[in-house]
């Protein structure tokens, strides 16, 4: 196969080198460029690229089994990657179910929670709020619940159009309220929706505690998180928490949720939970929310890799990693290292209109005007644009144009979770040669 010759398609035709191999934070194409992957792929990569200690583990399950159908056998790899996953969560949140990825994990999330309220006498609630803008995932169930236009629209007159709220853009409110008070402004904009959708016909309400892809680690002031679980544990509404991106150590807890001391219903994992060693995801939630599911006839769901012992072997040793070399912890340190050094850079460009998230989940999104936070002219194809300057210089960040709602160019800087700070002021000067380049 040649670089000009592809039967393959992806989104779009945009050429790429041919990958050879990884290590650690680093990314290498057949012509020998290092790249350093300053995004961990998409916020997968957390915890670098071909460790050497989860491929072997990883070996020694091939040797064994490389696939054992769950409906045949049970496999330790699966009953101990649940354990470890259940040991490194809040209490409260003690049933694992299996997936291959992020859309399969939002999917299995509201299943269980509609299955739940069947089982509890509740088989009028069936409708699931989510926020605008956020991503949940490119699948049918998952899309009707992203508000992301540019993904919904092809597909509108297909979906049923699950109701939205506003996600907290306090960022750009030019308000007299403190952030405090715009938290539970925002937050109370679910209790609207609740009453304007019909209390009784509720079942769950659907969030990325960080905003990912869709908002570029957009967080919310504190005070939303917890008006938020009130305001559901007030209706009966079911919180889940999608936290594919944010979750398994990349904002320094385990889960995002604990930043805020609560504890969501439901909570979807993938992304970081495999690492990219394998496709993996999994939903957590609490027994009182499955045992009634499982007493009454089963969870009527279940994809055919769920729970394979390869996959899991993989997320097992991922989780062992995040463990043995405190990369939880480091996560947290190297993100406010991370952070202050992305903050500098706006006396230097005030092109940079805003630096945010939490741990290894940062962003910083580019504005005509700082004051007003005016978003750069969309045809200037900013988010494009500097992800090519950067890429040529062997910088790989992640970008988008966030449409509905908001608009603006973001650009997620979200590192393995094994980065030193060596490596991260090697990033750094290569982000500052590409914004001299573009400006
Ligand atoms: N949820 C969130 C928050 C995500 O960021 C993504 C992917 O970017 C998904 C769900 C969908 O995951 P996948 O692409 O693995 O289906």
């Amino acid at each position: 196969m040649t670089d000009t010759q592809s039967y393959l398609f992806y989104q779009t035709r945009t050429p790429r080198p041919f990958l050879d191999r990884g290590e650690g934070i680093y990314l290498y194409d057949e012509s020998g460029k290092r790249y350093i992957d300053a995004s961990s792929g998409a916020m997968v990569s957390n915890i670098g690229h071909s460790n050497p200690r989860v491929l072997a583990k990883m070996k020694a399950q091939m040797d064994k089994a490389t696939f054992g159908y769950r409906l045949h056998f049970r496999t330790h790899p699966s009953e101990d990657l649940a354990a470890k996953t259940v040991a490194m969560t809040p209490d409260g949140l003690d049933r694992v179910f299996f997936v291959s990825g992020g859309s399969e994990a939002v999917e299995s999330a509201v299943k269980l929670a509609r299955q739940c309220a069947l089982a509890t006498g509740q088989g009028r609630r069936h409708k699931v709020i989510s926020r605008y803008p956020s991503y949940h995932g490119c699948t049918f169930g998952a899309l009707d619940l992203t508000g992301y236009d540019p993904l919904r629209e092809p597909f509108a007159p297909m979906m049923e159009g699950m109701p939205k709220v506003a996600a907290p853009t306090t960022y750009l409110d030019r308000d007299a309220l403190s952030e405090e008070e715009r938290g539970i402004r925002y937050a109370e904009l679910l209790r609207d929706k609740i009453e304007e959708a019909g209390p009784d016909t509720v079942l769950a309400f659907l969030m990325e505690p960080i905003g990912g892809a869709s908002t570029g680690a957009l967080v919310a002031p504190d005070s939303y998180y917890t008006r938020i679980r009130e305001i559901c544990d007030a209706y009966g509404v079911l919180l889940i928490f999608d936290e594919v991106m944010s979750g398994a150590g990349r904002t320094g807890k385990f889960l995002a949720a604990e930043h805020w001391g609560i504890t969501p219903d439901i909570v979807a994992l993938s992304k970081g939970f495999g690492a990219g060693y394998a496709p993996l995801g999994a939903i957590i939630a609490g027994a009182r929310l499955v045992e009634p599911v499982l007493d009454s006839g089963g969870f009527q769901h279940g994809f055919t890799y769920a729970g394979n012992p390869l996959a899991c072997a993989a997320g097992l040793a991922v989780l062992e990693e995040l463990e043995n070399h405190n990369l939880i912890e480091n996560a947290a340190r190297m993100g406010e290292v991370l952070k202050a050094k992305l903050q500098a850079l706006m006396a230097r460009y005030p092109i940079i209109g805003d630096v945010r998230g939490k741990g290894l989940l940062l962003a910083f999104e580019l504005v005509a005007d700082r004051e007003t936070m005016q978003p750069l002219p969309k045809d200037w194809n900013a988010h494009a644009r500097l992800v090519e300057i950067a890429y040529d210089l062997g910088l790989i960040i992640y970008s988008r144009r966030t449409r509905g709602g908001i608009e603006g160019d973001h650009f997620l800087i979200c590192p393995p979770l094994v980065i030193t700070e060596p490596q991260i002021d090697e990033i750094m000067h290569l982000l500052d040669t590409a914004l001299a380049r573009y400006a």
